[in-house]
């Protein structure tokens, strides 16, 4: 069968300057094209890092001011001296020895506390006398409870303590009970011995009801007196709180893992107080923002001097958070940062954390603004931003692999271009040389008998007979050489006309057969035909005859050794196949596609000097297509070929 590799002449190369020529012209300017795309990469990527930074610097400053505004517009609200503070911040104003805080009660203690109004001891001393010394609790009780109906609240007070405090000593302790319980109702500034009666009704009844394992009523007695004390209800200097404090926790079975804001902004109110108090006299401290730390909180002060003393607001992170940043947030998302507050003097204590996969980074020092912290801003990357360089430097990556892409394309079908062309110059300049080489062979025989009949006039019968027939051969062979030129020429062009009509091919084989054997003869081979009746095909007679003729006459040229050729004919199905076996050089595999071509000379017939054009084949090739049909090749190099023509039967 017809192979499939190409014959290795037909795959001529060009010229290894030639493609080292296009190779450095494709190569060149490729590769400065690729580094150039890498460059405009490179600068792409720093000016998208550029714009980073400049965005996130901005933000910064964006930031910053909105914070210092949005502090300000407190400040401005403590200058002028508003109450209704939110919650987590509370004004406080130093006076000599007196503080003011705005709201009041939202610090659970105060660094001094004002004197409240309270009876004079003398009026009670009458009572104490009796229940202490003269050890008559009953006379005691009368007294008191007489001294409690009095119009005066102080000594309504005062008498109603020291009657509960008699009661109990008189065991009589639901009375007692019910003595505190009204004591509660008083109101928060009227105080005995400098506690406010309120908080030590409401401590009695804990107190009794704890030793009378009340535990219903004690809890919920607990829970208003923790209450009272964290919501700042009373004025009370802070060991005073931590005792009543203490006590209620424990009743309360409660430790809050938090600080209370009310402890908190006490303690920071302590500290401030103590710092005005080194100072004393009561000196104006300048403007100014600063961080406190307080029991692991970073509260804010903002100190500013006012009539008459300092005011400072103090702000919980809460406050801060809610009433400074948060709306600050809104900034930050339009700039598409992310901001952390950083506490210059704490390591690491921030506010707000720069969240992970932020590029782009720019701080400011609290030196550098008004405000206590440092601000960092980060970009977070805006989807949109970076798609926008995404999309331009895969553009870009695209745009430079298609360009790589077409001029390698280019190259390699500029080389395979130039390789054919090559090649076909070459197979053309081989067949010129092979043509004059067909044409000297008869010439130079028929020049040869012509000079010997002329110069040898007495030439004997016999011998001038042999001089006539090898010229007649000669001139055969050079008009079948011209004829199967010229119809190649008119197959290349197109103008060979086929004329099929119905013959017998038995007929036309044996005729061609017979024609061939004559000639064969006497280069010793012989042409066996055999074939198994009459088969009827459509064919142009003339040019099928050639093909036929072309292989039997390949047959014999590449047998070396004389011997028989073999032609059959032979109808199987729908098809008849004429099939020329001899026992020659063979063809190699990897040559058996491309003798069809036109030009293409196998090796061997080249090395062994046999003469031929590389048409016969591509003749034949033309020609049985013609008829409809198709030729093939089976070979075993060294022992020969079988050609085979396979044309479909008429009818
Ligand atoms: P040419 O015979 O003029 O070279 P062809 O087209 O007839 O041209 O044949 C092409 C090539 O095929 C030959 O050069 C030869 O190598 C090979 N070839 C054709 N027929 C035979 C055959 N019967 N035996 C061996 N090789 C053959």
């Amino acid at each position: 069968m017809r192979g499939t590799a190409m014959c290795p002449r037909g795959s001529a190369r060009p010229p290894r300057t030639l493609v080292a020529l296009i190779v450095c012209v494709t190569v060149v300017p490729l590769a400065t094209l690729l580094w150039l795309g890498w460059r405009l990469l490179e600068q792409d990527r720093s000016l998208e890092g550029q714009q980073t930074r400049q965005r996130v610097e901005r933000a910064a400053d964006l930031i910053v001011a909105a914070i210092e505004r949005a502090i300000a517009t407190s400040e401005q609200r403590l200058a002028a001296g508003a109450a209704d503070w939110p919650d987590g911040v509370v004004a406080v104003t130093f006076r000599t020895r007196r503080v003011e805080l705005l709201p009041a009660g939202r610090v659970a203690f105060v660094p001094v506390v004002p004197s409240l109004p309270e009876a004079p001891a003398g009026v009670f001393a009458r009572g104490e006398d009796l229940e202490f010394r003269a050890g008559e609790p009953a006379a005691a009780v009368a007294l008191f409870t007489r001294l409690a109906r009095s119009p005066d609240p102080s000594v309504r007070a005062g008498a109603l303590v020291r009657l509960a405090r008699a009661l109990r000593g008189a065991g009589r302790h639901d009375e007692a009970l019910s003595v505190y319980a009204g004591l509660r109702a008083f109101d928060d500034v009227v105080a005995v011995n400098g506690v406010p009666a309120s908080l030590i009704g409401l401590y009695g009844q804990a107190t009794l009801l704890e030793r009378a394992r009340g535990d219903a009523g004690l809890r919920a007695v607990a829970d208003d007196l923790a209450s009272g004390l964290h919501s700042g209800r009373w004025v009370l200097t802070a060991p005073m709180y931590w005792l009543y404090a203490a006590d209620a926790d424990r009743w309360r079975a409660e430790q809050s893992p938090e600080p209370r804001q009310a402890e908190v902004l006490a303690e920071a109110l302590g500290a401030l107080w103590n710092r005005q108090s080194a100072t004393a006299p009561l000196v104006a401290a300048p403007p100014r923002r600063e961080l406190l730390s307080i029991r692991g909180q970073s509260l804010v002060v903002s100190s500013q001097v006012s009539e008459g003393g300092v005011r400072a607001l103090i702000a919980t992170p809460a406050f801060v958070r809610s009433q400074w940043l948060d709306p600050v947030t809104a900034v930050a998302r339009e700039q598409q940062v992310a901001f952390s507050l950083t506490d210059p003097t704490g390591p690491g204590s921030s506010t707000s954390s720069v969240e992970p996969g932020a590029v782009g980074r720019a701080s400011r020092a609290a030196t550098d603004t008004t405000l206590p912290w440092s601000v960092s801003t980060a970009s977070l990357a805006p989807p949109v931003e970076r798609m926008a360089f995404e999309l331009r430097r895969r553009v870009l990556i695209a745009g430079l692999a298609l360009v790589a892409l077409l001029a390698l394309a280019a190259s390699y079908f500029i080389i395979r271009a130039v390789g054919r062309e090559t090649a076909v110059a070459r197979l053309q300049s081989d067949f010129v040389a092979a043509v004059s080489h067909e044409f000297r062979t008869p010439l130079t025989s028929l020049r040869q008998f012509t000079d010997m009949l002329i110069e040898q006039p007495a030439l004997g019968e016999d011998r001038r007979r042999q001089a006539y027939e090898a010229q007649s051969r000669s001139t055969s062979r050079l008009t079948r050489l011209v004829e199967s030129l010229l119809d190649f020429g008119r197959m290349e062009a197109g103008a060979r006309r086929y004329r099929l009509e119905p013959c017998d091919l038995n007929d036309l084989v044996r005729r061609v057969v017979d024609d061939f054997r004559s000639q064969s003869l006497q280069s010793g081979h012989d042409v066996a035909f055999s074939a198994n009746g009459r088969v009827v095909v459509d064919s142009d007679d003339e040019a099928l005859s050639r093909a036929v003729h072309n292989l039997l006459e390949n047959a014999v040229k590449y047998s070396p050794t004389p011997h028989t050729v073999e032609v059959g004919l032979a109808r199987l199905d729908r098809d008849v196949h004429i099939t020329v076996r001899d026992h020659g050089i063979g063809i190699p595999a990897d040559e058996r596609e491309a003798i069809f071509s036109k030009f293409q000379r196998g090796e061997q017939a080249r090395t062994l000097g046999i003469m031929g054009t590389g048409l016969g084949l591509a003749m034949v090739d033309e020609i049985v297509r013609a008829h409809h049909g198709r030729v093939s090749v089976e070979s075993e190099p060294g022992k020969g070929s079988t050609f085979t023509i396979a044309l479909p039967v008429k009818g």
